[in-house]
C-alpha cells in the first residue's frame, strides 16, 4: 500500500433523511449499461485485433498532469494500458497515453456517439429531475448574489444540457457547450442555450460568469490544467467552479479493484480523489468550498457480481440504499463533487 499524507479536508456530516435513492432502471434504460460494458474498448479493439497489443510507438509518456513530476510507480493494468501513481502528489493517471489526435477521433467516432446517445438522451428527463436540480441547488448554496440577481452560468461538457435545463427553470442565465453534436442538437430542440464548441473557441468575456461547471470532463483530458485555467478565467472574483469526476478512492474500486467500470483507461486518463482534486484546486489558485461524494457503488457491485461473476447478491440488494448512504457520507462514493471559489479581490 502507498502512504498518503494525512488530509486536512473536512467531510460534512450528512443526514440519512436527506438521502435520495437513484432509480437505476430510469438512469440506465433497456440494457444501455450492458451495451456500454460491451463497447467500452471500442477505441483500441482494432489495434489489439491486429497487433495483439497497442503498438508502443503510438503511446507517449506523460508528466503528472497536476504537478509535472515524472517520477511514478505502476498502479494497475487494464485494457492494454497502465495506470501509474505520481510519487510526488499521488495522482493516479494513465501513462503512457495516446496523442491528442487519437482522442479527438475517439470522441467523434460513431461508437462513442452511440454510447452517449443511449446513456444521455434516453434518460435526459430523469437526469434533469434527479441530478440537474440537485446540482443547481448545490451551486446555489455557494453563490453569494443579492436577491433577484439571476446567476450567469456555463456548463462545459454539458451533454444534452440536463443541468442547464434545471438551472434555466430556476431563472438562471444558463448555457452549455459540448463537442457531441447529437447531444447538443437534442438540447437545443428543448429550447436550451447550447452550442457545439470547445471551451477554447468560446468567445465569452473573461470574469463574466458567476458559476462554471465541468461534469465528467477532467478525467478525459490529456491536459486538464489547460481546461481548468480557461474555465477559471471566465469566473468573476468570488465566482464558483463546480467539478464532478470519478473518485478513485471509492467503494467501487475498493470492492471491485480494476474491474470497477470507471477505471476505463482508453477514455479516463486522470483518476482523482478528494485529496488530489483539492490539491489541484489549490495549485490553480482556488479555495475549496465543499467536497462530497455520491455514487452507485453498491448497484454497480451488485450488477457486476450478478451479471459477470454469476453470484447470488439478493442479500446485499436488500440493504443497498443504506450501504450507499454510508459510503457517500464517508466520502467514498464513486462520484466526487467539488465546489471551489475564485478568491475575491484582496
Ligand atoms: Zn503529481
Amino acid at each position: 500500500m502507498y502512504r498518503q499524507r494525512p488530509s486536512t479536508m473536512r467531510v460534512p456530516y450528512r443526514q440519512f433523511s436527506e438521502y435520495i435513492p437513484v432509480e437505476i432502471e430510469r438512469l440506465r434504460p433497456a440494457g444501455s449499461y450492458a451495451a456500454l460494458m460491451k463497447q467500452r474498448t471500442h477505441a483500441i479493439d482494432g489495434l489489439v485485433a491486429q497487433h495483439g497489443q497497442i503498438p508502443e510507438e503510438l503511446l507517449l509518456l506523460r508528466a503528472c498532469p497536476t504537478c509535472r513530476s515524472t517520477t511514478y510507480r505502476e498502479e494497475l493494468r487494464k485494457d492494454h494500458m497502465v495506470l501509474v501513481r505520481c510519487e510526488s502528489c499521488q495522482l493516479v493517471y494513465v501513462n503512457p497515453a495516446f496523442d491528442e489526435a487519437h482522442y479527438r477521433a475517439v470522441y467523434t467516432s460513431e461508437e462513442y456517439q452511440g454510447i452517449m446517445k443511449d446513456l444521455g438522451i434516453t434518460s435526459h428527463a430523469y437526469r434533469v429531475e434527479r441530478f440537474g436540480q440537485e446540482r443547481v441547488s448545490l451551486m446555489a448554496e455557494h453563490l453569494d448574489l443579492p436577491d433577484g440577481v439571476s446567476p450567469a452560468y456555463l456548463d462545459v461538457g454539458c451533454s444534452t444540457g440536463f443541468v442547464v435545463e434545471a438551472a434555466a427553470r430556476r431563472g438562471w442565465r444558463a448555457s452549455g457547450i459540448d463537442l457531441n453534436p447529437s447531444a447538443i442538437e437534442f438540447g437545443r430542440q428543448r429550447g436550451l442555450d447550447l452550442r457545439h464548441a470547445a471551451l477554447e473557441d468560446d468567445r465569452r468575456a473573461a470574469e463574466s460568469l458567476d458559476a462554471v461547471s465541468l461534469f465528467d470532463v477532467l478525467e478525459h483530458l490529456l491536459h486538464p490544467q489547460a481546461m481548468l485555467d480557461a474555465a477559471i478565467r471566465l469566473l468573476r472574483p468570488g465566482g464558483i467552479l463546480f467539478l464532478y469526476v470519478p473518485n478513485y478512492d471509492s467503494a467501487s474500486r475498493l470492492l471491485l479493484g480494476a474491474d470497477a467500470h470507471f477505471i476505463w483507461p482508453t477514455h479516463h486518463l486522470n483518476y482523482y480523489t478528494p485529496s488530489t482534486l483539492s490539491e489541484l484546486m489549490r495549485r490553480s489558485g482556488l479555495e475549496v468550498a465543499r467536497v462530497v461524494t455520491e455514487g452507485l457503488d453498491v448497484a454497480d457491485y451488485v450488477w457486476y457480481q450478478r451479471e459477470v461473476a454469476g453470484q447470488d447478491v439478493s442479500a446485499i440488494e436488500t440493504i443497498a440504499d443504506t450501504l450507499q448512504f454510508l459510503i457517500n457520507a464517508g466520502c467514498y462514493g464513486k462520484n466526487l463533487r467539488l465546489i471551489a471559489r475564485r478568491p475575491r479581490a484582496a
